[in-house]
């Protein structure tokens, strides 16, 4: 599943540069998470980073409109980085 950054985001700027995929950017009010890009950190890191780095708890939480299987979060990453 993709991860969505909720309205308690206080736009602290700390999550954009650790995403792996670039999948956050600032959006009209807060930041926003492209669910095309965002791979819940698989292939990167054991846990979602932004969640980690976020200084609000629950703030980013999973995104019940893009469920994905771990496949489908693989073939992600793999499109995304150009790994074979
Ligand atoms: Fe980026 Fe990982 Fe957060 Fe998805 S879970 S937005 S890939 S840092
Ligand atoms: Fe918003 Fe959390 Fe990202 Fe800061 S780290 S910009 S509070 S989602």
């Amino acid at each position: 599943m993709a991860l969505l950054i909720t309205h308690k985001c206080i736009n602290c700027d700390m999550c954009e540069p650790e995403c792996p995929n670039q999948a956050i950017s600032m959006g009209n009010e807060i930041y926003e998470i492209d669910s095309d890009r965002c791979t819940e950190c698989i292939g990167h890191y054991d846990k979602p980073t932004c969640q980690s780095v976020c200084p609000i708890d629950n703030t980013i939480i999973i995104n019940p409109d893009h469920k994905e299987t771990n496949e489908a979060l693989w073939d992600k990453f793999v499109v995304l980085h150009h790994t074979v």
